[in-house]
């Protein structure tokens, strides 16, 4: 080996480097510059990387071209390639803490960038030929990655599916968004590996042959929806039960802050598909009106495909990062031969670090982009409530109490409310059309309810069960569970979802846990995007020394994180120590409504009464107090005034109100023997020694 390739060989990070870098051995580098920031740190740079919001991972590094981390790749491929990190590293979120941490180990690891997370698409003609294809195919100034071939990033619009499409053009393209690119370190030929300091140093945004690349990938992956051959005649556009917003958008074909007409005609199926309309209605809807002026330039297949997209993105689409399916995000790339990431244990991954991040919901959104909200926001109208300021639409709402209140009772009531049609606790009517109720039971409490329910009166057939087996337990850790759930959650008759309870569905009951977090977050994903109220019971801990009498959000301080997910959390409590069965149940957190007033429950083998809600006994006057003491004191004869007072400190009365409560109660005073006797009026003197 001539010492100029050792030069050659030398990292980034490693120090200085001349010029003449290049390997002669690779004529691929011929077009490579010195590079800029060689004096920059891998570490440093993936800090960097970080701070613009990208996601790095650390990548085997070559030396001689050969492997040189610890790893030991033998297979040329995955040499300056394979990732460092163990299963899962795809759904990773990389802290700056993590990334000090891996580099710190691995000072010399090539630096990955995760596409998905970062919401890059990335454009990699792996041949001259190919490079040819693509710049006729139109590859507008974007940030380059160069290499032993040139890789293009740009920002993947959010229409845009994570997948991957191989060997287009004439072989030799792959477009991903998906996977990771490498943008530092070396090469295994010798390359040095960066992004093009003087070009573009901000993504454009995609061209769009590459997005319909991926479009046409995700919809051949997808399954075919066939749309009926003679479409229905679409129900009037003033009765769908879709916004107002949303309306306007199919009337007009406008509206909304959509960049392009096709994802607004996107949002358009979504909103139809989330509404529980079946294909047929969907397409007859689109192609009626002008939002579907793309659907009429394209054939019946690419609008079945687009309004299968909508349904799954419902709910396939990346709600967590351990909710993937496999397949998506957890493909290995192919193209270039690197390892098959198993998709197994990601969640211990994911438990990694997560105590350091901000806030879960970085997480979350980076993988289910956070822009869909803002969109979601735009064309949402006002909050629906179906129980006014009580359960709203597409919220998740926790009701919080201690075990044995009674919480699975007031689920079937309200459930009830749905099924049959009965007032709601507060006395007002159930003006929503009647449909059924999803429950998740967790708690293994099947035959009570089912006891309960039939001793109501409450329709059996209107209580769903999200899995085949009704009597089994829901874990909503179980993919497949979660699955089912969103499933039946989204037929168009299920108006309601209770899960009874989180802790007993979630194998974690760390209520911090970062899954029961993640759980509490996909519940709120899951009545967002079903649009349907979410209620779940979650067990207050038991009252401690340090608790206010009243249920409140500090009460749930042990899970503070769930409540902040929650955009209503109702509580239930029995505030009269006097009659403990007497139940208040009330609102204490709402971010969408305003307070309402506490509901007093009761409960017995007939169902549920509800009348005004119970309070806390009020404290006891100085003057109630002295009263009640010297009626009990006094009942048994006459007393020493010295003796009386003693007994009133002890007992925490205070004097002073006994001097007042002695007039009112006709109380008689006694010199006797130097001493002040008291004593009840109604006592006889001659007792009196
Ligand atoms: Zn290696």
């Amino acid at each position: 080996m001539s010492e100029g390739k050792r030069t050659a060989r030398r990292q980034p990070g490693g120090g200085a480097r001349g010029e003449g870098i290049v390997d002669p051995s690779s004529q691929h580098c011929s077009t490579l510059r010195t590079e800029s920031q060689a004096a920059v740190s891998n570490l440093d740079y993936a800090l960097s990387l970080r701070r613009r919001g990208w996601y790095p991972i650390p990548l085997c590094w070559p030396q001689e071209g050969m492997c040189a981390c610890p790893k030991q790749h033998k297979n040329p491929q995955e040499v300056g390639k394979a990732p460092l990190l163990g299963p899962g590293y795809q759904s990773l979120r990389p802290t700056e803490d993590d990334i000090r941490k891996w580099w710190g180990q691995w000072p010399q690891a090539n630096v990955g960038v995760l596409l998905g997370a970062s919401g890059v698409l990335s454009i990699d003609p792996d041949s001259p030929q190919a490079l040819q294809e693509v710049q006729a195919l139109g590859l507008p100034p974007t940030i380059r990655r160069v290499s032993h071939h040139d890789s293009f990033l740009y920002r993947r619009p959010e229409i845009c599916p994570i997948t991957q499409a191989n060997h287009r053009g004439s072989g030799q393209l792959d477009v991903k968004t998906v996977g990771y690119v490498v943008v530092r370190g070396w090469h295994q030929t010798g390359c040095p590996v960066m992004i093009d300091a003087d070009g573009p140093q901000e993504l454009a945004a995609a061209p769009q042959w590459a997005v319909d690349m991926l479009r046409d990938v995700a919809a051949k992956k997808g399954k075919q929806v066939v749309l009926p051959e003679a479409l229905p005649t679409p129900p009037d556009l003033n009765s769908l039960r879709v916004p107002m917003q949303v309306r306007e958008m199919i009337r007009t074909g406008k509206g909304g802050t959509f960049p392009s007409r096709s994802e607004r005609h996107f949002a358009v199926l979504r909103e139809l598909c989330s509404a529980g309309y079946d294909d047929g209605v969907i397409a007859a809807v689109v192609l009626a009106h002008p939002v579907g002026a793309k659907a009429r330039e394209r054939d019946r297949a690419w609008l079945g495909a687009e309004i299968e997209r909508a349904r799954a993105s419902l709910v396939d689409r990346p709600l967590l990062p351990e909710a993937l399916p496999p397949g998506k995000e957890g493909t290995p790339d192919e193209a270039e031969g690197k390892t098959a990431a198993p998709t197994k244990d990601k969640t211990e991954v994911l438990i990694e670090g997560a105590e350091e991040r901000p806030a879960l919901g970085v997480a979350y959104t980076q993988q289910a982009q956070a822009s869909d909200w803002r969109d979601m926001a735009k064309i949402l109208g006002p909050v629906e409530f179906d129980w006014d300021r009580w359960l709203a639409r597409g919220f998740l709402h926790i009701l919080a109490g201690e075990s044995g209140r009674g919480k699975s009772c007031l689920n079937l009531r309200i459930a009830a409310c749905y099924v049959m049609g009965w007032p709601w606790p507060d006395g007002s009517s159930f003006t929503r059309e009647k449909g059924k109720v999803l429950w998740c039971e967790s708690e293994g409490a099947q035959a009570l309810n089912l006891e309960r329910a039939g001793k109501w009166g409450v329709t059996l057939e209107g209580l769903l069960c999200p899995l085949e087996d009704p009597l089994a337990s829901v874990n909503l850790d179980n993919p497949q569970h979660r699955s089912a759930i969103v499933a039946a959650g989204k037929l168009p008759d299920v108006r309601l979802v209770i899960v009874d309870s989180l802790s007993a569905a979630c194998t974690r009951r760390d209520e911090n846990s970062t899954q029961m977090l993640q759980v509490v977050t996909w519940l709120a994903t899951l009545a967002r995007d079903t649009r349907k109220p979410v209620l779940v019971t979650h067990h207050l801990r038991k009252r401690s020394l340090f608790d206010s009498d009243s249920p409140s959000l500090d009460r749930l301080r042990g899970s503070s994180s769930i409540t902040q997910t929650a955009r209503m959390v109702w509580a239930i409590d029995s505030p009269d120590t006097a009659r403990p069965d007497h139940l208040r149940l009330g609102v204490i957190k709402s971010n969408l409504a305003r307070f309402p007033s506490p509901i007093g429950v009761t409960i017995s083998e007939s169902g549920l009464t509800f009348d005004e809600a119970p309070q806390k006994p009020r404290e006891k006057t100085e003057t109630e107090k002295a009263r009640e003491f010297l009626l009990m004191e006094l009942s048994g004869g006459p007393i020493k005034k010295t003796v009386l007072d003693t007994k009133a400190t002890q007992a925490e009365v205070s004097v002073r109100a006994l001097k007042r409560v002695k007039e009112e109660l006709g109380i008689r005073s006694h010199k006797s023997g130097g001493e002040w006797w008291w004593a009840l009026p109604i006592l006889d003197n001659e007792h009196i020694p």
